[in-house]
């Protein structure tokens, strides 16, 4: 479980269950002027999306390809990275990786980006996703002789991509032939010798963008990255395209593996929760998104009330949203410790602390008589919640209503994130009621379902962990090592 980041509540939720997945990052300076500190900028500005390892890859595009440097680690980006680690890190073309383990154990090895020797060259890879016929492809490629050095389903991938180039054209040709063969979710960097190259997966579950600042051309899980470092945004990669980025032709872009977009299936969690507020997703603004579904609980599950709160970070916006929709007052009621790094030490279960206080306390004084709405954008296993609806009665608040941004949690996700298996749930087999008792709120009221594509005006998206409806069959075998529910 993870036990490094400084983000926030959300984080604590995490330790009982739900986890965020992976941030990719990749720069070219047609220039030549080295890149290092540009990714580790990029990576910074993902750090919501994985906080367990890290890692840069760069290579000089005019220097022998032996030159490849790699370091990765496990921690924080400002953990592992020191300025001397990165003055080391030489070359004009790169791709890093934040981590959360959502396939693969937490382990040194299982880091990434992945570089691999192979017949033509050197070749780095970032992944952000999950693989839902990994196990079988591994399989193959044992038999075939392949010995893997890692347990992520990213190496798999490298792998086939390697195989493919020795009866490819080119290293993109060798791309597009080996994402063929992929099930599940992939937003992807390579790095080639003289070549970047993005991808996302047909259903395009998880973002991947292009930027530009000058010379340099930029790919990265989300747009907050580009602003970090100062590029400019230039597009999304579309669900199901390749984009190869060379100074001899600028962008490529090679769209024929692109589905209809009533097959696309972006991970609605991205705009609920996942995704930094201040990014884009295929256009859609991630606050506004957040706005909306605060809107969209005081329409449709209105209280009386006398202050709206959000549980830092994700369900401040909704909570504005709701409080702009009801007209109850939008304040705040925690003051979170963001100083919760890679050697926080979690309290144990006979300790008196939880790790819910240490990290966020109540603001008395805002809360104190109050009827409290207070807005979060999920319910995993409702340990957390239990906690924060509690703190804030023993506050003082006369009441609290709870309102969850998103629909109850009901399936388990295979995508890339850990929304856990269906025992787990606190919805599953409970009704709302049941909920409100188990977590002591005065009241509770999810989104509603039918609410989810209005969040981003009506693109195609995934809801399976709610509805059970998956855009893919979901693995026999999770490639997490558990049997999933026939
Ligand atoms: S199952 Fe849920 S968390 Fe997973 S990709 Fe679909 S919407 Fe996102």
């Amino acid at each position: 479980m993870n036990t490094n980041s400084n983000i926030g509540i959300n984080t604590t939720e995490r330790e009982s269950g739900l986890g965020e997945e992976c941030g990719v990052f990749g720069a070219y300076d047609f220039d030549g002027a080295d890149i290092a500190s540009t990714v580790y900028y990029g990576l910074f500005a993902l750090q919501h999306r994985g906080q367990e390892s890290c890692g840069i890859a760069v290579s000089g595009t005019s220097r022998p390809i032996e030159n490849t440097k790699l370091k990765k680690g496990m921690g924080l980006v400002n953990e592992v990275f020191t300025e001397e680690s990165l003055n080391d890190l030489k070359g004009d073309i790169g791709v890093g990786h934040v981590r959360y383990s959502t396939a693969g154990s937490s382990t040194y090895e299982n880091a990434q980006p992945l570089v691999l020797n192979y017949i033509k060259g050197i070749l780095g890879l970032a992944h952000n996703g999950n693989l839902v016929n990994a196990l079988s492809l591994r399989k193959e490629l044992s038999m075939t002789g392949a010995i893997f050095q890692t347990t992520i389903d990213s190496e798999v991938i490298a792998y086939l991509i390697a195989r493919e180039r020795i009866n490819s054209a080119t290293v993109t040709e060798a791309v597009k032939k080996a994402v063929q063969r992929l099930e599940g979710a992939f937003s992807l960097i390579v790095m080639s010798p003289r070549k970047l190259i993005g991808v996302r997966d047909p259903h395009g579950f998880r973002p991947l963008v292009i930027g530009k600042r000058e010379n340099t051309y930029i790919l990265a899980s989300e747009t907050c990255a580009l602003d970090a470092v100062n590029a400019e945004f230039v597009r999304d990669v579309l669900p199901g395209e390749i984009v190869t980025i060379s100074p001899e032709n600028g962008i490529e872009s090679d769209k024929s593996l692109c589905l209809p977009e009533d097959k696309v299936a972006r991970c609605i969690f991205e705009y609920i929760y996942f995704a930094r507020t201040d990014s884009y997703i295929d256009g859609i603004n991630v606050y506004e998104s957040r706005i909306k579904a605060g809107k969209f609980l005081a329409m449709d599950s209105p209280v009386e009330a006398d202050l709206v709160v959000g549980v830092p970070e994700s369900g401040n916006a909704a909570a504005l949203g709701f409080s702009l929709e009801s007209g109850i007052p939008y304040g705040n009621a925690f003051v979170k410790n963001g100083y919760v790094g890679r050697t926080f030490i979690k309290p144990k279960q006979s300790n008196r602390e939880s790790s819910v206080q240490v990290k966020l306390n109540v603001l008395k004084e805002a809360v104190r008589g109050k009827r409290v709405v207070m807005i979060d954008d999920s319910i995993v296993r409702g340990t957390t919640s239990d906690r924060i609806v509690n703190m804030i009665k023993e506050a003082g608040a006369k009441e609290v209503h709870m309102r969850v941004s998103s629909p109850p949690f009901l399936w388990p996700c295979y995508f890339g994130t850990d929304v856990p298996g269906r025992e787990e749930l606190i919805a599953y087999n409970r009704s709302i009621e049941d909920i409100r008792n188990i977590i002591g709120a005065d009241s509770l009221a999810y989104l509603k379902i039918d609410r989810l594509p209005q969040l981003c005006d009506g693109l195609s998206i995934c809801n399976a962990c709610f509805s059970g409806k998956y855009p893919i069959a979901p693995p026999k075998e999770d490639i997490r090592g558990e049997r999933t529910e026939d």
